[in-house]
């Protein structure tokens, strides 16, 4: 399959799920996923328009941002200043790796502790923004995943609050692999309702509207569940021999 024959056939299935779940699709962010692949067709990708790219390792990301982002750093993140691509930190973070993130990536996907917020925040404060987040969630309850106990969640929030160099943009989770994808809907669903609970507690000024769930397993349902952003490698952009 080319990239092309990739993006009308995620299109095609992302629209049908909306029209069953009355959504809209302009309300739905595609991160294409492009770590399983090489800076050519990262590149390739942006040309076909997915202007979001979401990688999960530092170490990897590196060169692809360099040829894409240019060299310096960016001391304005969202909606595109690096250049054309919004880029998408969605790996776990360590927090030696930060000072690498923090103003060449716009969002950051993995915020599951509090000593990664700090550091988020004081790297994010030296370059004057604010760094969008989503706090990563262990909804499944699978302990190979990470992410923090949605127990957690309330008092992780008001922790945060008084970072002002963090802004929540929503929360993350990742659903375990399951061959019948409706199985996962109970994580996506969960996902949904812990930020409607947030919300309803009111810790934070603003709202938390972002849900950043599904990938090339499950990306319908978690659509049909209310997925703001879908982070999509393999169905996408392919996966790459090294
Ligand atoms: C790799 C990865 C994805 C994309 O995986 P696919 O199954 O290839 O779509 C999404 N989210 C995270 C956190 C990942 O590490």
């Amino acid at each position: 399959m080319t990239l092309t024959d990739r993006i009308e056939n995620v299109e095609l299935r992302l629209s049908e799920a909306c029209m069953r779940s009355g959504r809209k699709r302009s309300d739905i962010g595609v991160i294409a996923v492009t770590k399983y692949v090489s800076i050519t067709t990262a590149v390739d990708a942006l040309k076909h328009g997915l202007v979001h790219l979401g990688e999960n390792r530092w170490q990897d990301a590196e060169a692809k941002w360099r040829v894409i982002s240019g060299g310096s750093d960016s001391a304005q993140p969202n909606g595109g200043s690096n250049g054309q691509a919004v880029w998408h930190f969605i790996g776990s973070l360590q927090t030696n790796k930060v000072k690498d993130v923090v103003g060449k990536f716009d969002y950051i996907h993995s915020l599951d502790r509090i000593s990664l917020a700090q550091a988020i925040d004081k790297k994010a404060g030296q370059l004057g923004i604010q760094m969008p987040c989503f706090i990563q969630l262990n909804v499944s309850g699978e302990n190979s995943k990470h992410g923090l106990p949605p127990e957690e969640l309330a008092s992780f929030v008001k922790q945060l609050a008084v970072l002002n160099h963090i802004k929540i943009a929503g929360l993350m989770t990742m659903a375990p692999y399951e061959a019948e994808p409706e199985t996962t809907r109970p994580v996506f669903r969960g996902l949904r309702l812990l930020r409607d609970e947030l919300n309803e507690k009111a810790i934070l000024p603003y709202e938390v509207t972002g849900l950043s769930m599904g990938m090339s397993n499950d990306f319908e349902v978690a659509v049909e569940e209310g997925a703001t952003w879908l982070r999509l490698g393999t169905v996408l952009v392919g996966k790459e021999e090294e």
